[in-house]
């Protein structure tokens, strides 16, 4: 699988109409140039002209209006996705847009309200912009406790009072879908209301950034039945829902940071002499670069495995809700160790004025923390640990999607709960089918981390210790990640030498996350002693590092740069 580069980036879905349009977005951020990138970064202007772009070449319009709402309308998660990495290349304010107007047609076209799809599919013809608001400055991820009201007036209709706190596009969106309860029953709702009405407030920008972060108000403005998009639990299951599919681009972009980032670095790194010689041939440089290398090839791997199994989720088949939020949360952390390794290496220049690393060091630690913090993913991963690994099922093999279907089921999603009626197929049929040095030892690691669950799992009190669960949850997160890279790696024919490399790097993570664990103050003896047979080092092999730091990451030096 190849990196994005704008130079040579060529959309492959099977129309051109899509290719043309992923390209020209592409096309608008080289024209555009990094000094105006950097310098509209500075001045924190929000991305009013790439809105218009959007606008003139219906970006927005083709890539969120489903089936059914227009001329050859498609909702279709590749090529979304696609956007989203291409726009994280140049930066999470140009990504964000985007993002937050999904989060907000979410309800629109998950809901009940025919009307409001329809004006929906209207005013992203005419180029808005939406926002999702969901998030309220006292209550945080306790979404239970919203306290926006939907008050119901004696002569029929309702007025909206409350406010919501970090809302996304909350200055602009022509719809932005706002969740509340009925103030007499206390049921939950989702109704839109228009950012540029007279009693929709908009407080403030909540952060000191390009994005605008909305604090806003609703000061008794007047909501109609047309305006409600879904009642009770039914908007409670479509905001989750929402959230379900669109937290999936947080990878995606996280990705696209990465990339720009790893380009730049690596092309300052070659050309700087220290004492005679080039940073690259500092044996911890290599290290540090080929360990982000192979981070972010292996964030990709699974991310685009994931679309596939996105793509075919059914009721039948609801897998993706364990591999979308480790796109959410383990890749965008991914990301964070990424920036990290690459900043080791650049130092000083990371700090700098005109590169885009600075945009990448800031915007890369906000993906881990939206849509449901880092902790709240990992609470929702660990509730599959027990299907996933001891009670596998068979299910059809799912293939690699690349039409331009609709992904129509992410609007009948159904009941969100149900969690732990979800199997999965059996992860070590596809382990079993490499074998590759480390990928041995890190086979034997998760071995290791079965017979520690089988002989002396957590008992109730560390159940309910949601710290002992995380650090847990870190280990099994590791086994699932491993499962969908090697699926999609045997199907991308990825070079064994780069894939032995990766699990290089998985089985020093296993390890640093199992002596996390043994840390714990609750463990007994029996655990103790199970969790330090976890801790294994990597099969060596000097030749075949080298062949990996030359043939896959040196070579990207000179690839690409960015144009003033
Ligand atoms: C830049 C930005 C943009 C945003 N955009 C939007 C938007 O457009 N629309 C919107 O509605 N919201 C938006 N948000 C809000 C975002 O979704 C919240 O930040 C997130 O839900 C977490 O809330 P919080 O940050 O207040 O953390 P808190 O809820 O205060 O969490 C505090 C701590 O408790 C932990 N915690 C909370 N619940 C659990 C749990 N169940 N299990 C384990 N640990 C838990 C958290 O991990 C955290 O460590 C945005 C936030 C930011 C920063």
């Amino acid at each position: 699988m190849f990196l994005f580069n704008p130079k040579t980036y060529r959309g492959q879905h099977p129309d051109s109409y899509t290719n043309e349009m992923l390209e020209a977005v592409a096309g608008w951020f080289e024209a555009r140039g990094l000094k105006r990138l950097k310098q509209d970064w500075h001045e924190k202007t929000w991305n009013h002209d790439f809105v218009d772009f959007m606008k003139s070449r219906q970006v927005l319009a083709t890539l969120m209006t489903p089936e059914g709402y227009g001329e050859n309308a498609a909702w279709n998660t590749l090529r979304n996705v696609e956007f989203a990495e291409i726009t994280g290349f140049y930066g999470i304010t140009y990504w964000y847009t985007f993002q937050v107007s999904m989060l907000g047609l979410g309800p629109i076209f998950n809901g009940d309200n025919e009307q409001v799809k329809l004006q929906a599919a209207q005013l992203l013809k005419e180029g808005a912009v939406f926002a999702f608001g969901l998030s309220e400055r006292e209550h945080g991820a306790d979404i239970y406790s919203s306290s926006m009201q939907l008050i119901p007036q004696a002569g029929g209709g309702y007025v909206a009072r409350g406010s919501k706190y970090y809302i996304g596009n909350g200055n602009e969106a022509a719809l932005v879908s706002t969740f509340g309860k009925n103030s007499e029953t206390g049921d939950y709702v989702f109704f839109v209301v228009d950012s540029q009405h007279e009693k929709y407030e908009c407080v403030k920008n909540t952060v000191n950034a390009q994005n605008y972060v909305a604090e806003y108000r609703l000061n008794d403005y007047p909501v109609s039945d047309d305006d409600i998009l879904s009642t009770g639990q039914k908007a409670w299951d479509d905001m989750l829902n929402t959230i379900n599919y669109c937290k999936f681009n947080l990878g995606f972009g996280s990705i696209g940071l990465c990339t720009h980032a790893l380009y730049e670095s690596i092309n300052h790194a070659a050309s700087r002499i220290l004492y005679g010689k080039q940073v690259t041939d500092f044996p911890q440089v290599k290290r540090l670069f080929t360990d982000a290398y192979c981070r972010l090839t292996a964030m990709k791997l699974f991310s685009y495995r994931a679309v596939d199994y996105l793509r075919c989720a059914s009721l039948k088949d609801r897998r993706y809700l364990l591999f979308n939020p480790i796109v959410k949360m383990k890749v965008t952390m991914e990301g964070e160790k990424v920036i990290d390794e690459l900043w080791d290496v650049i130092a000083a220049k990371g700090f700098e004025a005109e590169p885009f690393f600075e945009i990448a060091a800031v915007e890369i630690r906000s993906l881990p923390k939206l849509e449901g913090t880092a902790h709240v993913n990992m609470a929702l991963i660990v509730k599959f640990l027990k299907n996933y690994l001891f009670a596998p099922v068979d299910y059809p093999e799912i293939p690699r999607r690349t039409d331009l279907d609709d992904d129509t089921f992410l609007f009948h999603q159904g009941p969100a709960k149900g969690l732990g009626e979800i199997h999965f197929h059996d992860y070590r049929k596809t382990y079993d089918r490499f074998d590759l040095p480390n990928i041995e030892v890190f086979k034997a690691q998760i071995e290791g981390f079965r017979k520690l669950l089988i002989t002396a799992g957590p008992d109730p009190q560390q159940i309910r210790d949601i710290d002992y669960m995380l650090s847990m949850g870190e280990l099994f997160t590791l086994v699932v990640y491993g499962h969908l890279i090697l699926e999609k790696a045997e199907m991308d024919g990825t070079d064994v030498d780069l894939l032995n490399q990766v699990f290089d790097v998985f089985v020093r993570d296993f390890s640093a996350y199992a002596t996390g664990l043994h840390g714990k103050p609750g463990n007994t003896d029996a655990q103790r002693a199970l969790i330090r047979e976890l801790i294994m080092a990597p099969a060596a092999d000097p030749e075949q590092f080298d062949r990996v730091w030359r043939e896959h990451v040196y070579a990207l030096n000179g690839q690409y740069e960015m144009a003033d």
